[in-house]
């Protein structure tokens, strides 16, 4: 490694560890214990630097994504259309505050943080964080519900969406331990 490669890298490092502090202080304060999160091996995610608006999605939501996942979206959604297929986004990038207040929110609902962290990742470690994960819904199909799975546009995802750079995240008994969530698909190119 050279030089400037190794200052760009322990930059990086020094930035990762101020997040990996940052989301450890934030989740002890929700009761989420970092052993917890350990054990599940999930991994950190910073906030997205660059970020566009990808889609206008219902009460006017702007939903926002990396420039290359949403240049891949676009192009995955129009394949999708001249299929007769409808993609539509219902979330898209959420930063680590946002994911803050949504665990806040389930909290003072009453849920418990097991049954919590199986539907929603703790701050710093949620794919949404990155700007390349989308939850996907079509029409005529209830939103973030397994039921996705058996929609046309489901099938349409599973054989079409890696072409995009698109892939599901969270299988059936994935290893994270989150729930199956047919909905939730991740850009990986780089
Ligand atoms: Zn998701």
């Amino acid at each position: 490694m050279n030089s400037a490669r190794r200052a760009v890298s322990a930059a990086r490092g020094r930035k990762s560890s101020v997040l990996l502090a940052r989301a450890n202080a934030v989740n002890a304060k929700l009761g989420i214990d970092a052993s917890v999160i350990r054990k599940r091996k999930l991994p950190l995610y910073a906030d997205a630097q660059s970020l566009v608006v990808v889609e206008i999605g219902k009460r006017r939501r702007r939903h926002r994504l990396t420039p290359p996942a949403a240049r891949a979206w676009k192009r995955m959604k129009a394949a999708a259309h001249k299929d007769g297929i409808g993609l539509a986004i219902v979330s898209a990038y959420r930063g680590f505050d946002r994911q803050v207040a949504i665990i806040r929110r389930k909290i003072a609902e009453g849920q418990g943080i097991r049954r919590i962290l199986a539907y929603s990742a703790p701050p710093g470690y949620s794919e949404h964080h990155t700007g390349c994960a989308v939850d996907i819904g079509t029409e005529g199909c209830d939103e973030l519900e397994e039921i996705f799975e058996l929609s046309a546009a489901f099938a349409w995802l599973r054989k079409h969406a890696s072409k995009y750079g698109y892939f599901m995240s969270y299988p059936r008994g994935n290893k994270y331990g989150y729930r199956y969530e047919p909905w939730h698909w991740m850009y990986r190119k780089r």
